[in-house]
């Protein structure tokens, strides 16, 4: 198995990447790591606010397109290891202003792999297995689903439908073809929608809670019937982890969490637990509200997880079920 030491985490600052560099600090006492992250509107030093006693955590505030920052953190803090969360990442920002979603998923991604490529070969190190380059990506690459189709599997053909899957799809294929070309010691995980403490406020389910909290009316896009596979922040980091540790150089896992739901049920229940939470407001049902769908809505995405189950062991500890409770009670306990 492989031993991550000086760590690179980009976009450690968002929502995957804090809770990935707590857990890693957490379950590994000989990790350290530097956090590089943009603060775009999606990062924020809160989100890091615990650690800043942390002596094996460095924050670097820099953008993953800049060559020369991220030459000089690989040279300065002897990188072994690259975990790649940085990406634009809301599929709605997405459509209304795509370019930076280019320049950050496929420009950035670039960059890192080639800075990787250059400073692990001087130093000789990939041959002997001392390196890695993780890639965090999504399962919406794959496109839509209808209500029969099998899940996504890792041989699914690439169809993505949104300027953020298209950038995504991108940058895993660049991911692929520095394995191919030059041997970069890299994995990629395509993983279905998270959730869990420190999710951004514009995304679905942290704008149910809001919307609960405030009673103001929750918007649902078209009847509510989309189907998505929700998978527990910390069950991601867990998987993220196995596969750097025990993944096959080169191959890709998909990441799910074994629990699909319809976004209008997905509300109902949220709104249920907010009733025991604020009573007051109850029935907090009330406040659901169909809204015009967004352009180009992929209707379904479900993840066939097996690969992970049966070549590394892992599966996920959370049903959405119980996943969710703890999420709501983050935000009443932070
Ligand atoms: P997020 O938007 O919460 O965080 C992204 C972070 O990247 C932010 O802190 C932002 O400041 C930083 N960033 C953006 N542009 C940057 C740049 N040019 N240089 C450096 N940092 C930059 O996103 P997230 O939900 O935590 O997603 C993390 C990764 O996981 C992304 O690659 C995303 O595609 C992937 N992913 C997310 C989900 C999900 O449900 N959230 C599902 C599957 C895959």
């Amino acid at each position: 198995t492989y031993k991550p030491v000086n760590m690179l985490v980009t976009g450690g600052a968002g929502f995957i990447g804090c809770n990935y560099v707590r857990y890693m600090l957490a379950s590994d006492p000989d990790v350290r790591i530097v956090n590089l992250d943009l603060l775009t509107y999606a990062g924020s030093l809160i989100n890091l606010k615990d650690l800043a006693d942390e002596s094996r955590h460095d924050f670097v505030q820099g953008d993953i397109c800049d060559r020369e920052l991220v030459d000089k953190l690989l040279r300065d803090y002897k990188i072994d290891t690259i975990v790649h969360f940085a990406a634009e990442s809301h599929v709605d920002n997405s459509i209304s202003g795509p370019e930076v979603f280019v320049k950050t998923n496929v420009m950035g991604t670039f960059t890192l792999l080639d800075a990787a490529r250059n400073y692990w070969q001087k130093e000789k190190k990939w041959g002997k297995g001392e390196c890695r380059f993780h890639h965090i990506s999504t399962d919406e690459v794959y496109g839509t689903l209808e209500v029969d189709d099998p899940a996504f599997s890792e041989t699914t053909p690439y169809a993505p439908n949104s300027p953020y899957s298209a950038s995504k799809a991108g940058s895993d294929h660049l991911v692929r073809a520095y394995f191919h070309t030059y041997g970069l010691p890299v994995t990629t995980t395509n993983c279905s929608n998270n959730y869990g403490p420190f999710q951004h406020s514009e995304k679905l389910i942290p704008t149910i809670i809001r919307n609960c909290v405030n009673g103001t009316p929750i918007p649902v896009y078209g009847d509510g019937s989309n189907i998505r596979d929700w998978l527990y922040v910390e069950d991601h980091c867990s998987g993220i982890d196995a596969v750097i540790r025990k993944g096959q150089l080169g191959e890709v896992y998909n990441i799910g969490g074994i629990n699909e739901w319809k976004n209008i049920d997905i509300c109902r229940l949220i709104c249920q637990l907010m009733d025991r939470h604020a009573p007051e407001n109850a029935p907090h049902e009330k406040l659901i509200t169909f809204v015009k769908d967004r352009p180009g809505h992929d209707w379904r995405y479900a993840i066939n997880a097996e690969k992970m189950r049966s070549d590394l062991e892992w599966t996920p500890s959370e049903t959405f079920e119980t996943g969710i409770r703890k999420t709501v009670s983050w935000y009443y306990h932070d």
